[in-house]
């Protein structure tokens, strides 16, 4: 089996874009490779937040990722920060990683020219990311077309530590890239994102995602009820073909371009669809926040399993870069 790593935000509770995005396939990964899942709360704190807020976030995102199908018998989930061999080897990296790689990422760009002040964490984000990946020599990444240049740049760092230290240490490691086109927010402008608040969140109530579906962008062809309209360009329908089985995607695809039904009917089928889906995440989302000693077990467990495998790393590491070993200082 492969070994697989991959992160998420601490963002608090998932919304259906990282639902549909990445984490639906994170749960099916797990049945056929060795997942090791990560909330990454180190690369969370590049920007302005507040402690009691990141710390609610962070739980709130592993009980969104428990109710969503991350099954602790079948896969590792772990808080970053809880595994402390991320930063060490991220600052081994940044002794191999030139300068001019960081500047160029396009991410690093699009975030600083929008930012007051940027500090280094936000430059050196891609060598926590290399370090995240490397510290499991994870050979499998499952990324977003968006993540592909940060994901280079990890093999490139892995090349460049295996050129000076450890030939072929560190896997370098291939995308996997996850089979779901990116979904649009809900005002049909940008991504799906919390930032631009046009998000629908997995545990929302039914009654809320309404309120959000109703408003929701559609064809913009589509002016009358009797307008008929082109379904691909509407994210409505993108996420029928997220939520709704084929029959009901192809019904809604002649009922559009027929004008045989308006918006609003689109929606509500819509609604039920999702209804379906993520009804059973909500009922399991209740019944671990109800016994939250479980959540806690799963992050500790998965916690102490990435410590045995990064503390190895990390000794053959600092033995091949000629750094000293706790071990060798106390003997
Ligand atoms: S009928 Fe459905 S797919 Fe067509 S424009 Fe309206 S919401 Fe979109």
């Amino acid at each position: 089996m492969s070994r697989i790593f991959s992160g998420i935000q601490p963002s608090g509770e998932l919304h259906i874009g990282n639902y549909l995005g990445a984490v639906r396939n994170w749960v099916r990964l797990q049945d056929q490779h060795e997942c090791i899942y990560s909330i990454v709360d180190y690369h969370a704190i590049t920007g302005t937040y507040e402690p009691e807020d990141l710390r609610r976030r962070t739980r709130e995102m592993a009980i969104s990722l428990l109710a969503a199908g991350l099954d602790p018998e079948k896969c590792t989930l772990f808080v970053q920060s809880m595994v402390p061999e991320h930063t060490e080897l991220a600052w081994i990296f940044n002794t191999v990683t030139p300068l001019g790689e960081l500047e160029r990422q396009t991410q690093f760009k699009d975030k600083a020219s929008r930012q007051e002040s940027v500090m280094a964490g936000l430059l050196n984000y891609p060598v926590l990311q290399a370090a995240d990946i490397l510290l499991y020599r994870a050979s499998l990444v499952p990324v977003g077309e968006d993540q592909v240049q940060h994901l280079e740049l990890s093999r490139e760092i892995a090349r460049r530590w295996n050129a000076r230290f450890g030939e072929d240490f560190f896997p370098e490691p291939q995308p996997l890239l996850t089979p779901t086109r990116r979904i649009m927010g809900l005002d049909g402008q940008a991504k799906m994102s919390k930032s631009m608040g046009n998000t629908i969140g997995i545990l929302e109530t039914d009654e809320a995602i309404w309120a959000k579906l109703r408003p929701a962008v559609t064809d913009p062809a589509r002016v009358r009820r009797t307008d008929p309209g082109t379904p691909e360009v509407c994210n409505i329908y993108h996420l029928h073909r997220a939520f709704s089985d084929p029959a009901t995607v192809e019904h809604v695809a002649t009922q559009c371009r027929t004008a045989g039904w308006g918006c609003i009917e689109c929606k509500q089928v819509l609604l039920e669809s999702m209804t379906r889906e993520l009804g059973p995440i909500r009922e399991r989302a209740a019944e671990l926040r109800a016994r939250p000693e479980l959540v806690s077990e799963v992050l500790y467990a998965g916690a102490e399993r990435c410590r045995a495998i990064a503390r190895e790393t990390m000794r053959e590491v600092k033995e091949r870069m000629g750094l000293a070993e706790l071990s060798e200082v106390t003997r």
